[in-house]
């Protein structure tokens, strides 16, 4: 691997960094300028491996334009290929010397990774060990590595860790109450996901609240497709709601969230269904869509007010879910500063947020109705001046925060690098 000083000494500036986020059947990406962390180009690549697949790409240099390509596109390989196209169609190429780094959004990063790594050899096949921790996951997660560094092979590429900021979690939070011998054979702990997201919402939250994250104690409400509460005191995490993989915690799209574990036994010995088929239910048929069909929080807002019983029992699991977890973490953190929402619905959805903070006076929380329904895509507090705890909400944005810590990464083993030597890539402390 070449180093990225020797290029950044030259008179170019590398300056870009192009995120990268890999599921099983998409990539998103995204090209920010760190002078600025401006972005220069947004791109979707959804349903790879099918005859359907479509990839859209916004130009944000120059006006915002979007171009859609339609048709099978068989790989990651192929998506990337087709992205790497697009972008070196605005003048945006990765063979750009101002590109300094690649950031990928790296699900599973086990107990090992706290933070922001170089990715090396060593480094790459220990996120796949972790594959049997992260099957959906890590897979597409490394195809994506391996892909953009045979576009870039010279250049250092940073994995950014779902799991990294839950990691600072006391071990009492962390372990589950089962045999430790075989939790540990296993790896079995609650890791914890969506840590971009509450890393930087719960520091945004500080500074919308005057503070440095140190000073406060926040609960954030990750409330996307996937939702997961955090309880973080003075800008560390100490508790979150997903465990072993994403499917623990709160009631989710698809994603039944807590149940009783027995409910799993039963299902094979008494209904007969096979592990797979059970991971397919309560992955992909649970949640709301098993609630009540549908996902989209609007569809069941729409609902409601047509009178739909189960869109509306759908309704109240999902937020009866919330309070209880806003109840614990507020036992967790002791003294809480700020509930935050964020992500889809968190941003979005001022009947979720009322609802779920509706009777909770006694705990210092309450919504200003009129604040609650303003639309804004800034940062804001929707309580009212008299309560003790604020209410906020905050639009998270992983790709900026990944961008943000792959390019801080990258700048300063550049200023660690000794002119001449090789580069100490692998070396980099984890
Ligand atoms: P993910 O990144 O997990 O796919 P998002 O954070 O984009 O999810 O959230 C997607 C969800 O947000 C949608 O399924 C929908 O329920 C919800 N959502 C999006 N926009 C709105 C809106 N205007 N009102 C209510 N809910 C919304």
């Amino acid at each position: 691997m070449t180093t990225p000083m020797k290029e950044g000494s030259a008179a170019v500036q590398a300056r870009r960094v192009l995120v990268l986020n890999s599921g099983s059947s998409s990539v998103k990406y995204q090209l920010l300028d760190m002078e600025d962390r401006s972005r220069l180009a947004i791109g979707l690549i959804e349903r790879i491996g099918e005859e359907t697949s479509r990839l859209l790409h916004t130009s944000l240099t120059g006006g915002a334009a979007t171009r859609e390509r339609t048709g099978r596109i068989a790989d990651h390989e192929a998506a990337l290929k087709a992205a790497a196209e697009e972008l070196a169609a605005d003048g945006l190429g990765l063979d750009s010397p101002e590109l300094a780094s690649i950031g990928h959004r790296v699900v599973h990063g086990g107990l090992r990774f706290t933070e922001p790594t170089v990715i090396t050899d060593e480094v790459l096949a220990e996120i796949e060990r972790l594959v049997p921790v992260a099957p959906l996951h890590n897979p597409a997660n490394i195809i994506g590595i391996r892909t953009a560094q045979a576009l870039r092979p010279d250049l250092p590429q940073v994995a950014v860790f779902d799991t990294a900021f839950h990691t600072t979690m006391p071990e009492y939070a962390a372990r589950y109450a089962i045999d430790v011998e075989t939790a540990d054979a296993h790896r079995i702990r609650r890791y914890g996901f969506h840590g971009t997201s509450h890393a930087y919402v719960s520091r945004k939250a500080a500074e919308l609240l005057g503070r440095t994250p140190e000073e406060v104690n926040v609960i954030v409400l990750h409330l996307g497709n996937g939702a997961s509460a955090s309880a973080v005191a003075g800008g560390r995490c100490v508790e979150t709601s997903m465990g072993l993989t994403p499917l623990e915690g709160l009631v989710m799209g698809t994603r039944s969230g807590d149940i009783d574990p027995a409910v799993t036994f039963h299902l094979k010995r008494v209904a007969g269904m096979s592990v797979d088929e059970i991971d397919v239910l309560l992955n992909k048929r649970s949640g709301l869509v098993g609630l009540c069909g549908d996902n989209d929080m609007r569809e069941i807002r729409r609902r409601i007010d047509e009178g739909d019983e189960r869109a509306a029992l759908a309704f109240d699991i999902y937020v009866h879910r919330l309070k209880k977890y806003i109840g614990a973490y507020s036992a967790v953190l002791g003294r809480v500063d700020a509930v935050v929402f964020t992500a889809g619905v968190g941003e979005n959805s001022a009947p979720v947020r009322e609802a779920a903070i509706a009777g909770l006076e006694e705990f210092g929380l309450a919504v200003d109705a009129g604040l609650n329904v303003v639309r804004s895509g800034e940062p804001r507090l929707i309580s009212p001046d008299y309560a003790r705890v604020a209410v906020a909400v905050v639009p998270t944005d992983e790709e900026l925060e990944i961008a943000d810590q792959t390019f801080a990464l990258v700048e300063r083993l550049g200023r660690t690098a000794q002119p001449g030597q090789a580069e100490p890539l692998g070396q980099v402390d984890n």
